[in-house]
């Protein structure tokens, strides 16, 4: 009776699943049916949507995003496994920003003195670049960034002085391709023949976008994890200014708006516009000293505390022994923060992967592998992995027990029947094939090898969630649909992704899962010679010289 009723129960997913998904699934699991586009597509509206400005880490947007993700697994039978009975694990950062309160900008001149303040009329063009401090000095108008060079600045003494130039988006055709240096950096020729800084007055589209919408700059955010150690990572991004060369001494750079401009250049805000105009319509701005004008600028930093939390939980595996190991499944919660009024919501990336790992575990209370799964929301992967180190570095359960990764991050977008594995094959043959035999036996994508190359130009080896798994000496992989003109822009919605093959990847997840969680024996690691058991040891492999 018992088995009749299993054998009945069997054939009716597979009639369900054929007719869902419309491609090859045999019901292997019989948790496979209790994932569904229509079920993902629920949590992705919320988590989404712009109330959420985006998840950025950290905010109190990706905070109530948290506490909805382990409100919803904890209700699906996701355990907790940190210390206390906490499913938030909180990880501590220092926030350092540009002070509101202190920092000004001081345009002095025979009539007087006019006073700019932060962020109603100016900020810093890259929070990385800008320095704490104070300048006090002379004036030079430089022209339009765009059309300068060493010839149109040869006579100008800029020694000393506060540059300021017209900022002008350049024509399509008139960019430089991507990855190519623009031919003339106007601030290192200014760094280098010794001005005190760069004043850009914006791009007439951006002035647009802040007046219409009654906007101040953004209050920009640099962010510090003194309990990360984030080493090994070969970010080209955290380069900090004055690395690689260039000069050390401090060169202020800051965006100001129209009007700002026009006071610093002793104009009219109608002239600013004019000559704006003239330019944008191909005019040349003429460079030369600003006469009779000073600028003061004090520019000062607050640092305050606070945390941001990754989401921890377990789902018991099913063997007395063998629940001692575990496997990982990873994606991050967190996304970016909003720019001047724009919301990035973050849908595929990676609204996708931390909702699929609510379907998954629905899944994995009707079938559960022997080992156990441990589930990781991370935070703050948008800046640097913070959450995933921070896990491997701070693990409730003895990282040594930890048989593999999943890596679930961006799941929903480009050619519906590909998926790019990234990491599968660094660590463990074992591993990358019993992902291969899954895929094949589960929704049957074709797998693409181009990035699991950690020399790929786009370095994508490095740039998810299993990288600190991997420097680890875990096995891991980033299921990972690829990136579209979409990413990181206000146009990665819901309303672009695609259900069919968000849902074919969150099922072929929870299979992989199965797989590797039921084998007899942890995935073996061989295939670096050095790297032959699971630990922090591992950190010191250069994964960038191979
Ligand atoms: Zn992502």
């Amino acid at each position: 009776m018992f088995h009749r009723k299993i054998a009945v129960f069997t054939v009716a997913a597979v009639c369900i699943c054929v007719f869902f998904a419309a491609g090859p699934l045999p019901a292997q699991s019989r948790g496979l049916k209790a994932i569904s586009a229509k079920d993902l597509k629920v949590h992705m509206d919320l988590l989404a949507s712009p109330v959420f400005e985006g998840r950025p880490s950290p905010s109190t947007a990706v905070e109530i995003a948290s506490l909805y993700l382990a409100q919803q697994a904890a209700k699906r039978g996701l355990k907790p496994i940190l210390p206390d009975g906490a499913y938030l694990q909180p990880i501590p950062v220092e926030v350092t920003a540009l002070s509101p309160a202190k920092s000004r900008l001081r345009v002095l001149s025979p009539g007087g003195e006019q006073v700019l303040y932060f962020p109603q009329s100016f900020a810093p063009t890259s929070i990385r670049m800008t320095v704490d401090g104070a300048f006090s000095g002379g004036i030079v108008f430089v022209g339009a960034a765009r059309d300068a060079d060493e010839k149109s600045l040869e006579k100008v003494d800029v020694r000393g002085k506060m540059a300021v130039a017209v900022g002008l988006t350049l024509p399509e055709a008139a960019r430089p391709a991507a990855g190519t240096p623009p031919p003339f950096s106007l601030t290192r020729y200014l760094r280098e023949k010794g001005a005190a800084g760069l004043i850009t007055i914006i791009t007439p589209e951006r002035e647009k976008n802040l007046s219409e919408n009654r906007l101040n700059f953004d209050i920009a955010e640099r962010l510090a994890f003194p309990s990360v150690d984030m080493s090994g990572r070969g970010s080209s991004a955290a380069a900090p200014a004055g690395a690689a060369g260039a000069p050390t001494i401090p060169f202020i750079q800051l965006d100001v708006r129209h009007d700002a401009g026009a006071a610093i250049l002793g104009i009219m805000p109608a002239e600013m516009e004019a000559r704006i105009d003239a330019a944008a319509k191909g005019g040349r701005l003429a460079p030369g000293p600003v006469e009779g004008r000073s600028l003061e600028a004090s520019l000062y930093f607050d640092t305050r505390e606070t945390v941001t939390s990754n989401i921890v939980g377990v789902i018991e595996g099913s063997d007395p022994k063998l629940k001692r190991e575990y496997v990982t499944i990873t994606g991050h919660q967190d996304h970016l923060s909003m720019r001047e009024g724009s919301v990035y919501p973050g849908a595929d990336d990676n609204a996708s992967g931390a909702v699929a790992m609510l379907e998954i575990i629905e899944a994995l209370m009707i079938e559960r592998p022997k080992r156990s799964v441990i589930f990781v929301w991370s935070t703050a992967e948008e800046r640097g992995l913070v959450g995933a180190y921070y896990f491997v570095q701070h693990c409730p359960v003895p990282v040594e027990k930890i048989s593999a990764n999943l890596n679930l991050d961006m799941l929903s977008r480009n050619d519906p029947n590909m998926v790019y594995f990234v990491g599968s094959n660094c660590l463990s043959t074992e591993f990358d094939q019993i992902l291969r035999a899954a895929m094949k036996r589960s929704v049957g994508l074709r797998i693409d090898d181009l990035y699991q190359n950690p020399a790929h130009a786009d370095r994508f080896f490095f740039r998810s969630d299993q990288f600190p798994h991997i420097q680890y000496g875990i096995p891991g992989v980033w299921i990972f649909s690829g990136t579209t003109p979409d990413y990181h822009t206000s146009r990665d919605t819901v309303e672009r992704m695609d259900f069919a093959k968000f849902e074919k990847l969150t099922k072929f997840a929870y299979v992989a899962c199965l797989d590797i969680g039921n084998r007899p024996e942890m995935m073996k690691l061989d295939v670096r010679p050095d790297v032959t058991a699971r630990g922090a040891h591992n950190m010191k492999v250069n994964w960038r010289a191979r």
